[in-house]
């Protein structure tokens, strides 16, 4: 990590001073939409993908991320447990992000974010997916590389699993990934994702 990580502080978003996300800023968020999505039923969003929520997003990405896990993980936590009964033996995993990119960052923030949800939730963080060999995805759009996305799940769990995802756009990536999950055995009892795109 960076010198400069270390010592830069206040809020991730609008660099006030105090938490690394702030409550305007989580606050100034739109709620996410409450549509169901094919095969996957209700999918669980903390904020819209615009806004506030998009800009937390892109600093979880692309700036000092990881102080963003622990506050987003809370709020994940809060969410999961307004939607989900307590779920005994529940593993929580996570779609993984392209080596490249988690090489660029040095962190998949997925699986920083998962982490830190299986801790509150008294879950496990199991590592079930990975990214299934394909074209370069560089230079298609968002929704292309969604729609190009494969999974496949490397083992199974036998007991409940929740899947993970940071922003979810038309639903085509964790489609596959809950789809490689639950041909694996493990079909996912629900999704959770920090941002949905309006
Ligand atoms: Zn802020």
């Amino acid at each position: 990590m960076p010198a400069v990580e270390l010592l830069r502080g206040g809020c991730v978003v609008c660099r006030s001073r105090g938490p690394a996300l702030c409550a305007p800023c989580l606050r100034r968020t739109e709620p996410p939409p409450s549509t169901r999505m094919r095969d996957l039923g209700r999918v669980h969003a903390l904020f819209a993908y615009e806004g506030h929520g998009a800009r937390i997003v892109q600093a979880l990405k692309y700036r000092d991320g990881r102080r963003l896990v622990a506050p987003l993980a809370d709020e994940l936590a809060r969410r999961w447990a307004e939607v989900a009964p307590a779920a005994p033996g529940l593993a929580v995993t996570w779609v993984p992000t392209s080596g490249g990119r988690r090489r660029d960052r040095g962190f998949d923030q997925s699986e920083l974010l998962a982490r830190a949800l299986a801790r509150r939730l008294g879950a496990s963080a199991r590592p079930l997916l990975r990214r299934r060999p394909g074209p370069a995805q560089t230079g298609l759009d968002r929704a292309g590389r969604e729609a190009a996305a494969g999974y496949l799940a490397t083992a199974r769990t036998g007991g409940p699993v929740l899947l993970l995802d940071d922003v979810c756009t038309t639903g085509a990536t964790l489609r596959a990934a809950s789809a490689a999950l639950a041909g694996a055995g493990s079909p996912p009892i629900g999704h959770l994702v920090l941002a949905r795109t309006p």
